[in-house]
């Protein structure tokens, strides 16, 4: 089957925006305001001339209760059906309670994971992600998935662990 990447991390960290820019074209949902997102879409993408499925979550109400459980569980779910996870952070705000719990989900995840720590619009950003090894989950990558800054050093990262 085509290998399935699951882009996963809670409400406004930039995951629709990350998929956009994987897929070089505008079809997730970006919104401002979290919880825009459908559940789960799946979109067809290529990189280096390897296809392979990208899998947009959310679909959280901005007031839902149970939020970390929600988001935790879409990483469970991500660690049953995808051949690779990417777990987005805000790297401006850092690691969260939320991105706490997801990452606590995904340290035992035997399917891989790749820590993107995501909004490192400059360089002069990039010293925020060093507090995001704290997760447990390696090596955070600097993306800004609005720019495309380090978005295809992550592509690579990515299809290695395929
Ligand atoms: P999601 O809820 O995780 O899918 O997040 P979205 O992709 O909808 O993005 C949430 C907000 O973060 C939007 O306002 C985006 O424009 C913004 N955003 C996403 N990626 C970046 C980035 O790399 N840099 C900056 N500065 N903002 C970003
Ligand atoms: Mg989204």
């Amino acid at each position: 089957h085509m290998p399935v990447v699951a882009i996963v991390g809670r409400p406004n960290v930039g995951k629709s925006t990350l998929v956009n820019r994987i897929l070089g074209r505008r079809e997730a949902v970006v919104e401002d305001i979290p919880g825009v997102t459908r559940d789960r879409v799946s979109y067809a993408a290529s990189w280096s001339g390897r296809r392979f499925t990208v899998v947009d979550t959310g679909g959280w109400e901005p007031d839902a209760k149970g939020l970390q459980q929600a988001v935790a569980a879409q990483a469970e779910l991500a660690m049953r059906t995808a051949d690779a996870i990417v777990v987005v952070v805000d790297a401006t705000v850092g690691a969260t309670a939320t991105d706490e719990a997801v990452a606590r989900v995904l340290r035992r995840s035997k399917t891989p994971v790749i820590l993107c720590a995501n909004k490192v619009d400059s360089e002069r950003l990039e010293s925020d992600t060093a507090s995001l090894w704290s997760l447990g989950l390696g090596e955070p990558y600097p993306v800004s998935a609005a720019h495309g800054r380090g978005a295809g050093d992550l592509l690579d990262i990515i299809l290695d662990k395929l």
